[in-house]
């Protein structure tokens, strides 16, 4: 048996998943924010708690907002701040009394879509939560590929390719840097491209934009479409350097049924190569996918 945890900064979730993927188990419980021992206690319930109701001991893997910095065995970058600077797999190892493994909850994604989701069979699998932020994480084989400094896959943070001069130099982000690809496609990307071609402060919400582009509205129509150019360059760029067998698209805005078909039609004149056959897929597992690819972890 396997058990995923997805540490989230509101709940925390657990699945206990069979020999096929079959879910036998789930639970949500609140994550008690800021405190370190709380969260290693209510992850230790969880994983109690599954095995109870299953009755066989699991492995266990955990998706953070974040990552183990390889250079200091700490974690790094995760906006549930209390886990920074803390190590957090050796201490859940303690109290699991057993190995764990941990991920981005990115990297989770993308090995739950590249195990049994959309990218299933594939040999290299992209894959990208379109949300708050613009996350990414490269499957290979079926394994996660970290790297020597945990951000192979983060292609959120390079700034937006082929830009126009009104695209630049682009609103600052919080990383630093100015113009980022995830100032762009975020839903608040999207927001902020609608309030620009209407003239106004406040855009409206992607959801509304993506209803409202659907029954002909003209300024919510051009907020996608610009939309859908950005990210086809933006995915030329990751198919120009790795070439994936698929792409897949998770998250709030992965829901724009539009993107499959007119981001591929789109990104052929910045890939160098005559033809491009990538298949841009969108995600199988939804919301359940970060919390499954955790208990994927331990896939061999
Ligand atoms: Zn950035």
């Amino acid at each position: 048996m396997r058990i995923g945890i997805d540490l989230g900064g509101t709940k925390i979730e657990a699945i206990a998943l069979g020999e096929n993927g079959a879910e036998l188990f789930r639970r949500r419980v609140d994550t008690p924010r800021g405190s370190y021992e709380g969260t290693i206690a209510a992850i230790t319930a969880l994983v109690d708690a599954a095995e109870r109701s299953v009755g066989r001991r699991g492995t266990v893997g955990i998706g953070i907002p974040g990552t183990i910095s390889p250079a200091t065995g700490l974690v790094k970058n995760a906006n549930s701040t209390w886990l920074n600077g803390r190590p957090f797999d050796n201490d859940l190892s303690a109290a699991l009394d057993r190995p764990v493994r941990l991920a981005n909850d990115a990297n989770c994604f993308a090995l739950s879509e590249a195990t049994d989701g959309a990218g299933a069979g594939a040999a290299v699998v992209f894959a990208v939560i379109i949300g708050t932020g613009t996350g990414g994480g490269i499957v290979v084989h079926r394994r996660v590929l970290v790297g020597p400094n945990a951000v192979a896959g983060e292609w959120g943070h390079n700034p937006l390719p082929w830009p126009s001069p009104d695209e630049l130099p682009g609103e600052p982000c919080y990383c630093g840097l100015s113009g980022c690809i995830e100032t762009f496609l975020s839903g608040a990307g999207l927001q902020r491209t609608d309030a620009q071609i209407r003239g106004v402060v406040d855009g409206r919400a992607a959801v509304e934009i993506h209803r409202l582009a659907d029954t002909g509205d003209i300024a919510a129509s051009a907020a996608l479409d610009l939309y859908c150019h950005r990210m086809a360059r933006a995915l030329a760029s990751i198919i120009n350097v790795l070439d994936p067998d698929v792409i897949v698209l998770g998250g709030g805005l992965s829901n724009i049924g539009q993107l499959y078909e007119r981001v591929p039609r789109l990104w052929g004149q910045w890939v160098f190569s005559d033809a491009v056959t990538t298949p841009l897929m969108r995600a199988r597992h939804g919301d359940s996918s970060g919390v499954r690819g955790a208990a994927w972890l331990w896939n061999e």
